[in-house]
Formats: structure tokens, sequence, C-alpha cells
């Protein structure tokens, strides 16, 4: 059976910050990834906050990353880990590729986003309702729209959508909403982007294609026709794999010590699937750093 020291399940911004640093120190390092590498990067059309970067898009700053984890001799192997399981003083993987022991293990899988759970939803998923901008924004081009959302999420997809789209209109529950005031600032300056403070979107409307969505705000319900529908109402940890084997917080994540330890041992979790995490690059980069770098030690590799 295959045999490597660290394997990282996870290949976003904190599992391949911790595979760059634990092969840098030396270890024989694989990281598993189910979809695209990069992860939730990869859905941020502006990056202006990590450290002395400037202004730069999430997929450059993925494919940067990618190519430095590689030169520093880990490998990125595109298949799923299924199942997990003690082995002797390591870890057996079951993985789309085989099975594989190691040393120690490093938990990445970061965290998905939040569904609105209302009437409609389920049904016009794909059909006009949508968690990716970036990804599905085009087909919108010239329509009017709603996003569903006050954080950071929701303005940046709203400022994008809003270059492209007749009209943005923002929902959001609370009176002010979560996102930082220079997103926010951005946000005010577009014409075409309207917010709508204390509102909740109680149903999505459609026939084959989304129609519109109704509305309650201040005790009114009110319908506002829209072409697409974007859920930006946070993210959940992407953990189900992980729920007989740790112990997991309340909103699914990942409970680690300051030192992204879990309970279990040569087991660390990095990112936005540990519980309490920011859920920042910097902070993601910053975990993977940790878990790269005590992993390593602590296998005694
Ligand atoms: P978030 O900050 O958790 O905001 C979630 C939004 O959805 C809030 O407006 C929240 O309303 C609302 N919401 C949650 N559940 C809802 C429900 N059931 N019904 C209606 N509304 C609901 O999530 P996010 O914007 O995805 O951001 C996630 C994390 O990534 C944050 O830490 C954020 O700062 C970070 N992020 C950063 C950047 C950046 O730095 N540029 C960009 C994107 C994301 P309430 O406020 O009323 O709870």
């Amino acid at each position: 059976m295959e045999n490597m020291d660290i394997a990282v399940i996870g290949a976003g911004f904190a599992g391949m910050t911790a595979a760059l640093y634990a092969a840098r120190a030396g270890a024989r390092v694989t990281l598993f990834e189910k979809a695209a590498e990069g992860g939730q990067i990869l859905t941020a059309p502006r990056v202006e906050n990590y450290p002395a970067l400037g202004e730069t898009d999430g997929v450059a700053l993925a494919g940067r990353l990618g190519e430095q984890v590689r030169a520093a001799g880990a490998e990125i192997r595109p298949a799923a880990v299924t199942g997990i399981a003690r082995e002797g003083m390591g870890w057996l993987l079951q993985t789309e590729s085989g099975d594989v022991t190691c040393r120690a293990l490093i938990l990445a899988v970061g965290a998905k986003r939040r569904r609105l759970g209302v009437p409609g939803e389920d049904r016009l998923a794909g059909h006009g309702v949508s968690w990716c901008a970036t990804c599905d924004g085009n087909f919108f081009r010239g329509l009017d729209v709603a996003v569903i959302g006050g954080g950071n999420t929701a303005f940046s997809e709203a400022i994008g959508l809003a270059a492209i789209c007749q009209t943005v209109t923002v929902l959001y529950r609370s009176d002010e909403p979560r996102a930082e005031r220079s997103v926010l600032s951005r946000a005010e300056r577009l014409p075409n982007l309207v917010r709508m403070p204390g509102s909740r979107v109680t149903e999505i409307l459609g026939g084959e294609t989304v129609t519109g969505v109704r509305v309650e705000q201040d005790g009114k319900e009110t319908v506002q026709a829209v072409s697409g529908v974007f859920e930006a109402v946070g993210t959940v940890p992407d953990t189900a794999l992980f729920a007989s084997l740790l112990p997991l917080a309340p909103d699914g994540g990942i409970v680690t010590d300051g030192k992204c330890r879990t309970a279990l041992p040569g087991v660390f979790a990095v990112g936005d699937c540990r519980a309490g995490a920011v859920r920042q690059l910097v902070t993601a980069a910053a975990d993977g750093a940790v878990a790269g770098i005590l992993a390593t030690k602590e296998s005694n590799l």
C-alpha cells in the first residue's frame, strides 16, 4: 500500500499552505482534492486584503500557490477521500485513487455555501438560483437579479453582478449589513445596486426558471421580479465525513486547540472547516503554516 508522511485533505488556501510548509520541512506530502484545486478562493473576483499583495484575483492567487506547492515537492492528487480509519501509529485513507497510509493527517476540507431553505429553492437550483456569481453571473447579463445576504460575499458578488446586470437588489434581514466598510462604499457608488435592509425572502418564484422572490419587509409582503437569485447567506463547514470520528462544534466545525490539533493524535484541522475560524485568506494561510510545521515535527519524520 502507498505510504506517505503527511496527507492533506482539501487543496484550498489552508490545505495548500499546510502542504507547502510540510514539504519544505522535508515531509513526503500528498494533497487530495475532490473538486477544483484552489477551493473557495476561485470564486472571489477580487482579493484586496491579503497583506502586501494589493489587489489580485482569486484564480491567479490559487494558481500561484499551486505552483509553489508543487515546486516544494508536494503532490496534488485529484481524488476524493471517502473513508478514514486508525492504522497502527498513523491513519488509513480510502481514496478514489486507492488506499493510502500516512503518519499525520491535515483536514482542510473548507466550507460550503449555506442554503436559505425556502420554497422554490431546490426546484429552481440551476434554473435561476445560484450560489456562485463568478461561475453563473454571465447567464444573467442585462437582466434583473437579487442577491440574498448582507455579508462580504453578498456585497462582493453584487458589485461584480452590477457591472453586467441591469439591476441588482441586495436583500438582507438586518438593518445594517455585516460587510466591511470598504466593500459597502464601493457598492454605494453603483446606481443599479439597490439595497433592501430588514427584508426576508420567504419564497423563490418561477415555473421553468426564476421569475421573482417573495419578500417580507416591515410586516408587508411584496414580490420582486428578478430572473436570477444569488444566495450568499454564509457558509457551513463541509465536515460530514468526520462526524463519527471527531468532535464537531454545533456549527459543524472541527474542534481544535489553538494550534490546529484535533482530539485525534496526529490529526490537524485548518481553515474554514475548523470551529471558530475567522474565515479570511490570511487566517487560512496561518492555520496551514501552523499545522504544516507541527505535523512534520510531531510525527518525528
Ligand atoms: P457572513 O459574513 O456570515 O454573512 C452571512 C450573511 O447572511 C449575513 O448577512 C447574515 O445575516 C445572512 N444570513 C445568514 N443566515 C441567513 C438566513 N437563514 N436567512 C437570511 N439571511 C441569513 O458570510 P459571508 O459573507 O459568506 O462571509 C463568510 C466569511 O468570509 C466572513 O468571515 C467574511 O468576512 C469572509 N469573506 C471575506 C471577504 C473579504 O474579505 N473580502 C469576502 C468574502 C467573504 P445576519 O447578519 O442577520 O446574521
